[in-house]
């Protein structure tokens, strides 16, 4: 009964509700599960955090500038601009 969303980083559907909600906050990509933020919304798995910063994910989905904040990697902030892969 849950809507399908496509994960930013994987880009496989899943249900809604098996994924984390994600909004742009001024600067910030930040969670917006729970309570649900408004915003334009993108959905990932939260397996998938390292992916997407590998693929841009956030970038591509939110632009960039923005920084995600540290709710999945040990409380880690992550800038968007920066490439995990430029070594
Ligand atoms: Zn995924």
């Amino acid at each position: 009964m849950s809507p399908i969303r496509t994960c930013i980083a994987c880009r496989e559907r899943a249900e809604q509700g098996s994924l984390i909600r994600l909004v742009r906050v001024g600067d910030r990509i930040v969670d917006a599960t729970e309570p649900r933020l408004a915003g334009r919304g993108a959905y990932l798995h939260r397996d998938c955090f390292d992916l997407a910063l590998a693929r841009h994910a956030f970038r591509r989905t939110f632009g960039p500038g923005a920084v995600v904040e540290g709710l999945f990697s040990g409380g880690e902030s992550h800038e968007v601009e920066a490439s995990p892969a430029a070594r």
